[in-house]
């Protein structure tokens, strides 16, 4: 249960945000001075969204000044090298019409900022990888000793340059996403990797010595059927020939306001088959890992939900919050854990159209 949500870019807006909150002396009123506020969404106030807050480029990057031990990236220095995304997988939130798109921090910009004593650095965007100066980014931060980790690495930009300055800057495993099973469930998810880019990716993941290739994928994409599965199989087969191969692999989970929102949930049944003869047919050639099909189900009915489901999340948490409270809770609304299709139901808040284009 939430009163107000920013929706956005927060920076800016979170002191008018504070502001409105230490102007007013009770409830209520804090809350009628928030549903004031341009992209503040009030649900007792609002029936739909309000547009999602964009600051201006001269207030980018956004860095995390304060490094400590005691983070999942511990003594790691946070810089964003860009903001948005440019290309247009049909399954993303950060897709090119997010924001108008992706916003580019120059290079001198990024490397003053980090200061001079950082041992490790981290790149952090929804599209790293397709900064322009990715490369001499990288490099010049391997030349001050840095070690240097980037949240996102498209395989088409991958290069025998780039992968030499990511082992410079301490890269053991190159990691990049194969998002579908096959070439042609990747075309039908608009993403440009091939799969001439992946062989290239476990050749220069070989080249660059490399103690592995991480690749991610989603299984149950919408149309997907077990002949993706073997092509899947049979095409890591060859790439494991190359360098060893690890998969991380989540169930497909339709998301909001994006081409594919509203496609339904293969089915905890269906994705748990897939994923054995995904394992069955790569036994002892790359290591499979997978989230639960079960708890991504969950997660899919959160994401494509209301507020009646946030009300029942929050009753099957009380209630211990194992997955069998949620599956419990979740039936009082029609959802079905074995086929889930969204069940039919009121128009959920839509975002503005630019959104969902
Ligand atoms: S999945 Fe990645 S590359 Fe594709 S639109 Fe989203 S952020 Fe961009």
């Amino acid at each position: 249960m939430v009163d107000a949500i920013v929706l956005g870019e927060a920076e800016l807006l979170t002191i008018d945000v504070l502001r409105a909150i230490e102007s007013e002396s009770c409830r209520a009123k804090k809350l009628d001075a928030l549903a004031k506020l341009p992209h503040v969404f009030v649900p007792t106030h609002h029936e739909r969204l309000p547009s999602v807050a964009a600051v201006d480029n001269v207030i980018l990057p956004a860095w995390a000044p304060i490094r400590t031990p005691h983070t999942e990236f511990s003594n790691m220095f946070l810089i964003e090298t860009e903001r948005g995304c440019s290309r247009g997988c049909t399954y993303c939130v950060m897709r090119r019409s997010t924001n108008g798109g992706m916003r580019i921090v120059p290079m001198d910009e990024i490397l003053a900022r980090i200061p001079i004593d950082a041992r490790r650095v981290g790149l952090v965007g929804a599209a790293v990888s397709d900064h322009p100066k990715v490369v001499d980014i990288v490099n010049t931060l391997a030349e001050r000793g840095c070690e240097v980790g980037l949240s996102s690495l498209r395989p088409d930009r991958l290069s025998d340059e780039f992968v030499g300055a990511l082992k410079r800057a301490g890269y053991r495993t190159l990691t990049t996403a194969m998002d579908g099973t096959s070439e042609r469930v990747r075309e039908s998810l608009e993403r440009r990797a091939r799969i001439k880019h992946l062989i290239r990716a476990a050749e220069l993941a070989r080249v660059h010595r490399m103690d592995r290739l991480k690749l991610y994928l989603m299984v149950g994409v919408p149309g997907e059927t077990d002949e993706d599965i073997d092509e899947c199989t049979q095409f890591v087969s060859e790439l494991s020939a190359i360098v060893p191969v690890a998969l991380g692999i989540a169930p497909f989970c339709s998301k909001r306001n994006t081409p594919l929102d509203r496609r339904p949930y293969a089915g905890i049944r269906t994705i748990d088959a897939r994923l054995a003869r995904l394992r069955r047919g790569l036994a002892g050639r790359a290591d499979v890992r997978a989230t639960s099909a079960k708890w991504a189900w969950v997660e899919y009915v959160l994401a494509q939900g209301g507020e009646a489901e946030g009300l029942l999340a929050m009753k099957a948490s009380r209630e211990g919050g194992s997955f069998a409270s949620y599956k419990r809770a979740f039936s009082e609304l029609g959802h079905n854990a074995r086929s889930e299709a969204p069940p039919e139901k009121k128009a959920l808040p839509i975002l503005d159209p630019v959104m969902s284009s």
